[in-house]
């Protein structure tokens, strides 16, 4: 069984590091900053044997340089069609990473759309996904599509319900806003907004977050919904066809007025 740690990074990014029972190795997941991360390891006594990144913006590779600087034999895997500093291993949909010292495998997803070739871990009853879901929400599309994300979060709606999902930033409780304006009668969200308060209030965070959670209280995931829908048509001022343009009518309302 694996245990994650995490590390907070700048204001609202986390660092995954996973590790193996005894917490004597571990595997590190978007490490955007070398310090806090250096910082960890250093006061666990833990050997980091790998580095995942899911793509390639700077507050998620910005630290490899001075982890591999520390530790030269740490292994950099990667998605194959990003720039990522150092990568030893690039990985595209299907690829499979194991770490016999964590005694865990992971599949690679590809799930383009915040970028053009982000991708994510799935394995362990876990998902370390980066930017592509969020707690309640989703990443915005940078150079990738909205249907390629529409498409990202289908695919990480098959997985089971169970699934932990460690995604990079706190923003469940910033999240839940816009998805109250989408469904003001969703007692799932005035709920799991309770719960990210006393979380947050008490110093701990509300992500890892369950896949079953985000179906009650993600409108990004909830685009066959009938309230749902309608309030995408009503933003958006005409028929939507296929849920995939409900997705997009949703990610734009989100970019231009509620962030
Ligand atoms: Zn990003």
């Amino acid at each position: 069984m694996i245990q994650v740690i995490r590390i907070p990074a700048f204001t609202d990014n986390y660092i995954w590091l996973i590790t193996n029972e005894a917490r004597r190795y571990g595997v590190l997941v978007d490490p955007g900053s070398a310090a806090p991360v250096l910082a960890e390891l250093e006061q666990r006594q833990i050997e980091p044997l790998a580095i995942l990144i899911t793509h390639k913006h700077n507050d998620h590779i910005g630290g490899i340089n001075a982890i591999r600087e520390k530790y030269p034999h740490i292994e950099i895997y990667g998605p194959a069609t990003e720039e990522i500093p150092h990568r030893d291993h690039a990985l595209t949909e299907g690829d499979l990473v194991h770490f016999d010292k964590l005694d865990a495998t992971f599949q690679v997803m590809d799930v383009f759309g915040h970028t053009a070739g982000h991708i994510a871990y799935h394995g362990e009853a876990s998902l370390f996904c980066g930017d592509t879901i969020f707690g309640a929400g989703c990443g915005r599309v940078f150079d990738g599509t909205m249907e390629d994300l529409h498409h990202a979060l289908h695919r990480i709606a098959q997985l089971p319900p169970e699934t932990l999902i460690y995604c990079a930033h706190e923003y469940t409780l910033d999240n839940l806003g816009f998805a109250k304006w989408v469904e003001p009668d969703n007692k799932d969200i005035d709920e799991r907004q309770e719960d990210c308060w006393e979380l947050l209030d008490s110093g701990q965070a509300t992500v890892p977050f369950t896949l079953e959670m985000e179906f009650k209280t993600n409108p990004f995931l909830r685009t066959h919904i009938p309230e749902v829908i309608a309030k995408a048509e009503e933003v958006a001022g005409r028929e939507l066809a296929t849920q995939s343009e409900v997705f997009a009518a949703l990610r734009i309302w989100k970019d231009t007025e509620y962030d």
